[in-house]
């Protein structure tokens, strides 16, 4: 498939095509044509919901994830699924068995599910989430769920990609639901609380309320939902919620502007640094500095602020 007709591809909705320049995307070593993809497709970005998936791992978000799409699909959206797997030492076996089983389900479903492999490069995983995102909402999908592995930096970087987040937690995470709950307080618009079908789930859905509670926010009060992803109870809800949100980030022209532009700022940061990093390994600024400010360059702060001194000089021009 050559790269015209994979650009094509996309923009009509043809899978073989989306998976390809994922793939372009996701990889360390075809620059120009992951440019060219993005290029191109770039203008027709920006009317996809993205509602990121998070909470720690055995919590149920595959499980949920699979009857959430499915539902969702059935109502006449255009959904897909994104996984992003932290690579991680623990996580190999049960974590891959576990993707295939869920991709198998939702292709029998009609639904595209891909996963994206974090390779380790800094910067990688959000490149290619964010790369991602793009392709697929290009090609017409309404609503992209991406889900991350548990807590952790990968739930930073969704969070920076996703006009929601939705956090999954469930009963019986004892003092673990404290700690989580400090971090994820902060990134969710939606929480759910998943295996309502166990003992010490109502507890946990009453906590998180009250915890919620003391901090509420105006313009979209987080709303706690009770589900079973195994039984389908509380579902209905939860896709009433999911509509409603999708519908209140839609009508406000603000929060997609503000996020849009956040996206570009953080994608041009990355770029940034990876470029800056480059740079800088291969010119002597370092090395000046190792020996005792040769050229007058005393410390990396100042060798900092004298490259953005010229840089601003410049700035008018950008
Ligand atoms: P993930 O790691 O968060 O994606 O969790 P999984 O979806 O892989 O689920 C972990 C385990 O919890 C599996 O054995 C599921 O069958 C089970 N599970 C998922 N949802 C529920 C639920 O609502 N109730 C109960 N009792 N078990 C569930």
């Amino acid at each position: 498939m050559d790269l015209d007709s994979i650009i094509h591809g996309i923009r009509s909705g043809d899978r073989r095509a989306i998976s390809r320049a994922i793939s372009i995307v996701e990889g360390e070593d075809a620059r120009d044509a992951s440019r060219e993809i993005i290029r191109s497709i770039y203008p027709f970005t920006g009317n996809a919901h993205v509602l990121g998936i998070t909470g720690p791992p055995g919590i149920g978000k595959s499980t949920m994830l699979g009857r959430l799409s499915e539902m969702l699909h059935l109502d006449g959206l255009n959904v897909s699924v994104l996984a992003i797997d932290a690579s991680s030492p623990f996580s190999g076996g049960t974590l891959l068995g576990n993707r295939i089983r869920m991709q198998e389900s939702l292709t029998r479903n009609g639904i595209y599910m891909r996963s994206l492999a974090n390779r380790g490069a800094a910067g990688g995983i959000s490149r290619s989430a964010w790369d991602a995102v793009k392709i697929l909402d290009a090609s017409g999908c309404d609503l992209i769920l991406l889900e991350t592995v548990g807590a952790g930096q990968a739930d930073l970087e969704i969070s920076k990609l996703a006009h929601t987040v939705m956090v999954v937690l469930g009963p019986g995470l004892g003092d673990e639901i404290q700690a989580l709950k400090s971090g994820l307080m902060e990134i969710g618009q939606i929480f759910v609380v998943n295996k309502m079908d166990l003992p010490g789930a109502f507890a946990a859905v009453k906590d998180l309320q009250e915890t919620l509670a003391m901090d509420p926010k105006k313009d979209w009060p987080i709303p706690v939902i009770g589900v079973s992803s195994l039984t389908g109870e509380g579902f209905p809800s939860l896709i009433d919620t999911v509509k409603k949100r999708i519908q209140f980030v839609n009508s406000s022209l603000t929060i997609r502007t503000e996020k849009m532009r956040e996206e570009i700022i953080a994608r041009m940061t990355d770029e940034l640094v990876s470029a800056a990093r480059s740079v800088l390994q291969n010119t002597v600024v370092a090395d000046e500095i190792l020996n005792k400010g040769s050229k007058g360059v005393a410390d990396p702060y100042e060798a900092v602020e004298s490259i953005l001194k010229k840089i601003n000089l410049h700035a008018k021009s950008f």
